[in-house]
């Protein structure tokens, strides 16, 4: 292409002239991945002991004070963000997911545990907004009462779900305030609502800003995928469904430019920064939604795409440091701001935190 040449044509042109030595290297590199960039999830639960995850080498379920503790720890070494989610014990769950909005409820007590610990001006908390992991039926938000059966007379058709009830959108944005406002009374900086409900974003700004919380921010889950990724993660926060799939309001993988109805919905309401979600099997949509909108953007390298490292490495098929800096460095390099990953202890090792 012509006006379009850097640089000269073989044989006066060696690119590799500058992969010489990594002092060179290092000093080209214009991809950088910091401690800063990452934001560590956190389970959180009632119970007094850590319970490891299986499907998620290196994570556990937290107590509070150990969580709280973990925090501290890694803010040290400079790893200073994090987003809790709850591990709900069955006999709190109802089908409003209710204990989202108790202040006992173990994310709220992280976050206060935080703040109370001294660590606000060290560390930013995220608190992940859904009603997954707090309702009886796991899905996330209040269910409207299931439409009658009709009998079935396409003998052909092959996907139909079986009838269950849906989700309803607008009495769940009730409660997204509800929730909203018990995690920024209990000391969260940004709420990340995940629930894919229309109007969220929204609702949820209106509630904390009626609650006396309008310098609390919003990371929209604005562009999330229903993934089959999301595996191991149902067994680390017990959010798995009773009945039914999350297709009715998570986006279709099939669909190239649907990101542009949630992005443009979610600006509009007011999001502070967005997300997409998976991560490193969307890449393209993460380039794109950067060259779409001005504001931070962040995407979640979510528990599957976790888990096949480890699985792989654990064989000895892969090695877990670089193919990890790997991955989150073509996330970065794909337009991301911030990382939600489980890797990040790990990425402070491999930086030398
Ligand atoms: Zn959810």
């Amino acid at each position: 292409m012509a006006g379009m040449q850097d640089g000269a044509a073989f044989p006066f042109g060696r690119p590799r002239r500058l992969r010489r030595g990594p002092v060179l290297r290092d000093a080209l590199a214009d991809v950088t991945l910091r401690a800063a960039d990452l934001i560590l999830p956190l389970f959180v639960t009632d119970g007094d002991t850590p319970r490891p995850v299986a499907s998620m080498p290196g994570v556990s379920q937290l107590p509070v004070p150990q969580a709280a503790a973990l925090v501290a720890e890694l803010a040290g070494r400079g790893l200073r963000q994090f987003i809790f989610f709850g591990v709900t014990p069955d006999d709190k769950k109802d089908a409003a997911g209710s204990y989202a909005w108790a202040p006992q409820a173990p994310v709220n007590r992280a976050l206060a545990a935080v703040r109370d610990a001294g660590l606000s001006a060290d560390v930013v908390t995220y608190a992940d907004l859904c009603f997954c992991e707090y309702t009886d039926h796991g899905h996330c938000g209040v269910l409207r009462a299931p439409a009658p059966v009709q009998p079935r007379v396409e003998r052909s058709e092959t996907r139909a779900s079986p009838p269950f009830p849906e989700v309803d959108n607008d009495r769940t944005l009730e409660n997204l305030g509800r929730a909203a406002v018990a995690q920024a009374r209990a000391g969260a900086d940004v709420v990340a609502p995940s629930g894919m409900m229309d109007g969220q974003v929204g609702a949820i700004r209106a509630a904390l800003d009626a609650a006396g919380f309008p310098h609390v921010a919003i990371l929209a889950y604005s562009v999330k995928y229903a993934s089959a990724l999301y595996g191991p993660f149902r067994e680390a926060g017990a959010g798995g469904m009773k009945f039914g799939d999350r297709r009715g309001y998570q986006m279709d993988y099939r669909r190239r430019r649907e990101w542009r109805t949630e992005l443009a919905a979610d600006l509009a309401q007011g999001a502070d920064m967005v997300m997409v979600k998976p991560a490193a099997t969307y890449l393209d949509i993460v380039y794109q939604v950067r060259q779409a909108c001005a504001v931070p953007l962040a995407a979640y390298h979510v528990s599957g795409e976790y888990a096949m490292l480890q699985a792989a490495a654990q064989r000895g098929w892969i090695d877990l440091q670089q193919a990890t800096l790997e991955t989150l460095y073509a996330i970065k390099r794909a337009g991301a701001d911030l990382i939600i990953t489980y890797s990040a202890p790990q990425v402070l090792d491999a930086l030398g935190a």
